[in-house]
């Protein structure tokens, strides 16, 4: 068996015959003792004419190229053991899964609803048709961008790249993607994604399989405590006008970076939590088609991908950099609370919107906001994330959202007027470079310049909208846990999993730790579970 490469240009499928002639090369054979020849990776290269590469593993007649992976197979668990699971973002489904896989019973938490009174809900958002009864906007608080069946995944871009490949077997979590109706190009392209059009029936699929498996979900169940009691943790949750009370030997806490509501919990109790940097900024509006001009070299066409990208830089000791970057994609509110402004990105599968959005954002460690950490603690920069996120509000009384131009907000200038935006509240002109922090402000400020000259020829423009906040990035508080048992500190048999609990970031990541604290939890001694 060996591995080659073949190019071929965008748009254009791979030649067989090319590739047989290639392999024969490869193998020291003629081209009638090729055998098997897959595609294992699959990536564009633009630096000069736009091209598809392709890594393929290619064997002689004689030889079997290695099985693809082989999933375990799901228990029935009608009867088994339960666990708790707080939370049904990718951590808690992944977690219920493996839990499946392991013969434990999954018992699914989730504050939210499901998907499709979900998908109603953030309609109303996107449309600002909630209100509260003094006639301002409102969100439902336990179901929006961020809360409800599937997390804060399932109204996104799907995009399904990691860099914590040390956390355990990606493959794990595309090949059960895949397998619940994700397409299988997600197995081989370099940046796969899935597109926020497919992932609610793919977030759907998994529940059903769990529940036919013998899991449960009980939506609109709102974890609000935790105790020790004879069998192990007493959970206790608000569902409707009742407090209901479950009882587990284990627990998984997948409650994502939004629950601050835990935060103040577990603070209240006295257990541990630690103040942990995250990143804060703003989202970046270009013009797709300039995006595209820039990433192609002034050479796309319409039959090639819309262009992604990515940048980061260092400025002044902290990283700044592009975050969750959506191509041809759309703003939306993602604050959890009344009276607050957030954003983030969302694409669908085909990614054509005409515009392209990305956070652009600042690192913030505990250290550079002392008086924040004096006051609050542990929660010291949540509270500052939480402060900023109404500071946007306040600067425009609604949802729309703080904007303006790129250059005028290096040039620390308002805008006289905006050009259009995929955000569907609104937006409205406003100084974010005061309503930013100055630490992120001033950063950003010497970043997008410098990213115009030397990153990105075209990217630094007034064309291009900056809009505040993109404040969720990853967690600014962690629950630690013991390195080995992955046990809380506070509270043995509890599990802080996935990026509420400071493990992970992103999709993916957060569905390695799910699986990794199902493993955790079951006892199971799988060698594929990854490192801390
Ligand atoms: C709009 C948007 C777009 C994004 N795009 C991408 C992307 O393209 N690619 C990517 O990798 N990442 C993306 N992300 C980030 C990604 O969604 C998160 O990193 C990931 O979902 C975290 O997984 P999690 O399971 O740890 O937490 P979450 O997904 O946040 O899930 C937590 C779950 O817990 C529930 N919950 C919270 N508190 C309680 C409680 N007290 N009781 C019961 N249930 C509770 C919540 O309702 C939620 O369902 C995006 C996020 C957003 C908001």
């Amino acid at each position: 068996m060996k591995e080659i490469e073949i190019s071929t240009a965008l748009g254009k499928e791979l030649d067989s015959a090319v590739v047989k002639a290639a392999a024969a090369r490869a193998l020291g054979v003629k081209e009638t003792m090729v055998g098997e020849c897959r595609v294992i990776r699959r990536s564009i290269d633009a630096r000069k004419e736009p091209l598809w590469k392709y890594r393929m593993a290619v064997a002689r007649k004689d030889e079997q190229l290695p099985d693809t992976y082989e999933l375990k197979p799901y228990k029935d668990v009608h009867s088994a053991p339960e666990v708790i699971i707080v939370g049904s973002g990718p951590a808690g489904m992944f977690a219920a899964l493996r839990l499946l896989q392991e013969g434990l019973r999954p018992i699914i938490l989730e504050r939210g609803c499901d998907i499709h009174e979900r998908k109603r809900d953030i309609a109303a958002l996107n449309t600002g048709s909630l209100l509260n009864a003094d006639g301002t906007p409102h969100v439902k608080p336990d179901s929006n961008f961020c809360f409800g069946e599937g997390g804060a995944g399932t109204f996104s871009d799907g995009k399904l790249y990691t860099r914590s490949s040390k956390r355990g077997d990606i493959r794990e979590v595309l090949y059960q993607l895949c397998a619940f109706g994700a397409d299988e190009s997600i197995l081989i392209d370099a940046h796969p994604h899935i597109g926020s059009d497919r992932l609610a029936a793919i977030v759907e699929k998994i529940r059903l399989c769990i529940i036919e498996h013998g899991g449960e979900y009980h939506f609109n169940t709102r974890v609000t405590d935790f105790s020790s009691c004879a069998e192990g943790i007493k959970v206790t949750a608000v569902s409707g006008s009742e407090t209901v009370t479950y009882t587990a030997a284990k627990v998984i806490l997948a409650t994502g970076h939004s629950a601050r509501d835990i935060y103040r919990l577990f603070e209240s109790k006295g257990w541990a939590l630690q103040a942990k940097g995250f990143a804060l900024g703003v989202r970046a509006e270009h013009p797709q088609s300039l995006i595209n001009k820039i990433q192609y070299s002034g050479k796309y066409q319409s039959y090639m991908p819309t262009a992604e990208y990515s940048f980061v830089t260092q400025v002044e000791g902290r990283g700044v950099f592009s975050f969750c970057m959506c191509p041809g994609g759309l703003l939306v509110p993602s604050m959890t609370e009344d009276e607050t402004v957030v954003l983030n990105g969302m694409s669908n599968s085909g990614r054509s919107g005409k515009l392209a959005n990305s956070g652009v954002v600042v690192s913030i460690e505990p250290e550079d906001f002392p008086e924040y950490m004096e006051k609050h603690g542990a929660l010291g920069l949540m509270e500052l994330q939480s402060e900023v996120e109404r500071n946007m509000y306040r600067a425009t009384s609604s949802f729309k959202a703080p904007a303006q131009r790129m250059m005028d907000f290096c040039r620390r200038i308002p805008s006289k007027d905006l050009p259009k935006s995929s955000y569907h509240p609104g937006v409205v002109s406003a100084p974010l470079h005061e309503l930013l922090p100055e630490h992120v402000s001033w950063r950003l400020k010497l970043a997008f310049p410098y990213v115009g000259n030397k990153l990105m020829h075209g990217y630094y423009t007034n064309d291009a909208l900056l809009l505040g906040v993109e404040s969720r990035t990853s967690s600014p508080v962690r629950i630690p846990r013991d390195p080995e048992t992955l046990e809380y500190v506070s509270l043995p048999g509890l599990y802080p999993c996935g990026e509420g609990a400071g493990y992970s970031g992103g999709i993916v990541s957060s569905a390695l730790d799910g699986i990794r604290c199902a493993i955790a939890a079951s006892g199971s001694q799988d060698s594929r579970s990854g490192s801390e």
